[in-house]
């Protein structure tokens, strides 16, 4: 009979995807669903980028490419770092994988030995402490108070710091609160790493573009070059340019852990998809002014999806920073019922009744290790986003 791997053991089917099936099956029987869980723009690849695809296929751009990414592509990830990011990496320090979260994995499998720990910042992106466990090291939370911005504190991650940390793993702006770190937020955290040179940094800089009310992005390595020569800046196009389907993802980092990553990836995947790599040289070195159209379509939202929030009695949302989620409280409306006697003792009965009863899928925070609240996911059209608060606004008033 099938015996899964041990490593395999320790990972549940994530409940995220539980609330995505079960939304989909209310959609196939006719109920109206708005799915508000999504993880990727809605808007479409920009045309110039599927030209380039097109015109690599033409060219006969088929074929396997250097391991971590073309030397073009490796060119075009080292200018955006120096232009964007005031960082210097040389090719060498670069690598390129199918994703953001294939370099995250690759690092991962690169540097953990069994029992090595990796310390998050809770509440994180879910996926982060099963890429821990996957490659048998150990995912280690600290907590992010919502009245600290839901930002790391700089003592708590020293409290967490131990001989066995082997990393820190932060994510600005962030998935699942949407909050940001500006220089001064970080530098208090980046002072702790700079006394425990044990522990490397792996900066997920992935929302990098949807920050908000003019706040500069920061990034560690530009932040602390003293941090640099241990720590991997971790980007990727699909949120940037929506290009989550094409699979492209970068990191910079010391040459000898690009290197380790690489043996990784050579017995794993190989390169990422020769036509892809086409298309990322060509959202990173082309007009990039369709980026701030995108960040005030974000923004935009954002406000109206906060506004909505906090107007409904027993909800309280702050507005975040950036990326395209609102991690939101329903703290005021545990312990309420529903018409038909239901209570509400938790946020995931909450998004269960949101979803049964109203049509509205939306993540509960427990999720993610903070509760209660619940994610909502922006990344979807103003009318969408009208009818689900309009929807989640009348779901709260039955309570009672
Ligand atoms: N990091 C975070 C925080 C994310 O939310 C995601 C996608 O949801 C990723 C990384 C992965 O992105 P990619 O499509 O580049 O693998």
């Amino acid at each position: 009979s099938f015996r899964p791997a041990r490593r395999i053991g320790a990972i549940g089917v994530s409940e995220i995807l539980k609330i995505g099936a079960a939304a989909q099956r209310l959609k196939r029987e006719g109920r109206p669903v708005i799915v508000l869980g999504a993880g990727e723009p809605d808007f479409d690849t920009p045309d110039h980028v599927k030209a380039a695809a097109e015109a690599a296929i033409r060219a006969g751009q088929t074929k396997y490419t250097i391991l971590d990414g073309t030397m073009e592509l490796k060119a075009a990830i080292a200018d955006k770092f120096r232009r964007e990011n005031g960082l210097h990496y040389e090719s060498c320090e670069i690598t390129a994988g199918a994703g953001a979260k294939q370099v995250i994995h690759n690092a991962f499998m690169a540097t953990l030995s069994p029992g090595d720990e990796v310390i998050l910042a809770a509440p994180y992106w879910t996926s982060y402490a099963d890429m821990v466990k996957i490659a048998d090291g150990v995912p280690v939370d600290v907590l992010c108070r919502e009245d600290n911005g839901f930002r790391l504190d700089a003592e708590d991650l020293e409290r967490a710091i131990t001989p066995r940390t082997r990393w820190l793993l932060l994510n600005s702006p962030s998935n699942p609160t949407g909050a940001a770190y500006s220089a001064a937020q970080l530098r208090p955290i980046l002072d702790v790493l700079m006394r425990h040179p044990q522990v490397w940094l792996m900066a997920d800089d992935i929302y990098e573009h949807l920050t908000y009310d003019g706040a500069p992005f920061v990034t560690a390595a530009a932040l602390e070059p003293g941090l640099k020569p241990r720590t991997l800046t971790v980007n990727g196009v699909s949120k940037a340019y929506a290009m989550t389907g094409w699979r492209v993802g970068y990191g910079g980092g010391p040459r000898e852990l690009i290197a380790a990553m690489a043996v990784v990836q050579s017995q794993s995947t190989t390169n990422p998809s020769s036509v892809s790599q086409a298309a990322a040289i060509a959202a990173l070195s082309g007009p990039q002014d369709i980026l701030i159209g995108r960040r005030e379509a974000f923004q935009r939202r954002r406000d109206l999806v906060v506004d909505a929030l906090n107007a409904i009695d027993g909800v309280s949302c702050r507005r975040p920073e950036g990326a395209f989620y609102t991690f939101a409280s329903c703290a005021g409306l545990i312990g309420r019922r529903t018409h038909d006697g239901m209570q509400i003792d938790s946020d995931s009965a909450f998004c269960r009744y949101l979803l049964e009863r109203h049509d509205v899928a939306v993540v509960p925070g427990s999720c993610f290790g903070l509760a209660p609240y619940f994610r909502l996911s922006y990344a979807t059209s103003d009318q969408n986003l009208r009818d689900a608060l309009d929807r989640i606004a009348n779901a709260c008033r039955e309570l009672s």
